[in-house]
């Protein structure tokens, strides 16, 4: 048998279609009286239909959250916090709004209740992101990892078919990087290959007909898996390169991890044959060289732009990219060889599949 370190989280995961209105009860089991409820300006709605169910158990709301969490919104929502005495975050969004609970409970270590309405998976990890300036800082730290997660696949049929795709493909590049990560172990490389598989079925049918019940429930399954992984495991180059591109360059986070995905599977495809064959396999394919181009058909069938020019990347930023994504050594099955990776960068920016 192999070597692995396993380690499971702590967080309490409930799913179910409708669980929002477990959120009293889940509260109760967390021991908190005042919640301070976040959610981005344009799900206020939501954070607000909260607040009303809760009564006096919510201290209010704060329908701050942006993208990338930056360090001004940070501070601003943990001085919310401390001026309602909360003593728990309602975290209901996205990965924007889950980033902005955990920047909170860094500072107070305030309990979590995440309530997650995108694949991106950020409510299963203990990984945190600031971005100041032109850089987003990120970290791990057990605090902000969510104490509880309620999974309500019904609050995803409101997730625009375009953003539902991307946030997807973000939850599946998690799933991609645990099968070759330096630590992978064989629990949560099952829970990867599974999470691809649920998701690379889901997604071509929600972007045709997002009220889909049955493939909300299984996207959401699969990045609650993902997200998992994504916790569990380390990431390697294809992470790299996109928290570069996105706090150097703020492109949108999601489309960036859809863009990218399908080229740092296809770099990494010699170096990690098994891990690619099992994405290729779980994608309908035989061979680990068919993971990349499985990838990037996966985002046409999904109809997300395949190239980083369309999506704000100036081409010429794509040196600078790559030097970032030289400088600082970090595990990868291949090594991080500035021509391909530069060469890589180009393939992407264009659109082109990866060969
Ligand atoms: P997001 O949270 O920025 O949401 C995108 C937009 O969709 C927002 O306007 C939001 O209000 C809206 N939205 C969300 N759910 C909706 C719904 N069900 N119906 C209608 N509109 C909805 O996007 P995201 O992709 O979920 O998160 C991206 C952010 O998460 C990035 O900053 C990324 O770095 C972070 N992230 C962090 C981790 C982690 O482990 N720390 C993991 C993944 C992503």
């Amino acid at each position: 048998m192999e070597r692995f370190v396993y380690q499971g989280t702590p967080t309490r995961v409930v799913f179910e279609w409708g669980a929002l209105g477990k959120l009293p009860d889940e509260l109760a089991k967390l021991g908190a009286r005042r919640a301070l409820i976040l959610s981005t300006p344009e799900q206020r709605h939501l954070a607000d239909h909260v607040a009303d169910v809760l009564g006096e158990r919510a201290a209010g709301v704060c329908a701050e959250a942006v993208m990338h969490v930056p360090v001004e919104v940070a501070r601003a929502a943990c001085a919310t916090a401390r001026d309602m005495d909360a003593d728990c975050c309602i975290a209901i969004g996205g990965g924007s709004t889950i980033g902005l609970g955990k920047a909170i409970a860094l500072e107070s270590s305030l309990p979590i209740l995440a309530v997650p309405t995108t694949y991106a998976g950020s409510e299963m990890t203990p990984i945190y992101g600031l971005t100041e300036g032109r850089l987003k800082r990120t970290g791990r730290d057990v605090r902000v990892l969510p104490r509880t997660v309620l999974y309500d696949p019904s609050l995803t049929l409101s997730l625009p078919a375009g953003i539902s795709a991307a946030s997807g493909v973000n939850a599946l590049a998690h799933a991609v990087e645990a099968l070759y990560a330096d630590d992978a172990n064989p629990v949560i490389s099952l829970m990867a290959e599974e999470s691809i598989r649920a998701l690379s079925e889901a997604l071509p049918v929600i972007v045709k007909t997002p009220g889909d019940r049955d493939m909300r429930s299984r996207a959401l399954y699969g990045a609650w898996l993902a997200g998992t992984c994504l916790g569990a495991v380390s990431m390697a180059l294809h992470h790299k390169l996109c928290h570069t591109l996105g706090g150097t360059f703020n492109l949108p986070h999601a489309q960036t991890h859809a863009a990218m995905l399908p080229h740092t599977a296809h770099y990494n495809h010699v170096a990690a044959p098994e891990a690619l064959l099992r994405v290729a396999r779980a994608l309908g394919g035989r061979e680990a060289a068919q993971a990349g181009p499985l990838l990037f058909a996966l985002n046409e069938k999904l109809g997300i732009s395949a190239a980083l020019a369309d999506i704000g990347m100036p081409y010429a930023g794509l040196d600078e990219a790559a030097d970032i994504a030289c400088k600082n050594p970090y595990a990868n099955p291949r090594p991080i060889e500035r021509t391909a990776i530069r060469a890589l960068l180009e393939d992407a920016w264009e659109g082109r599949s990866p060969h």
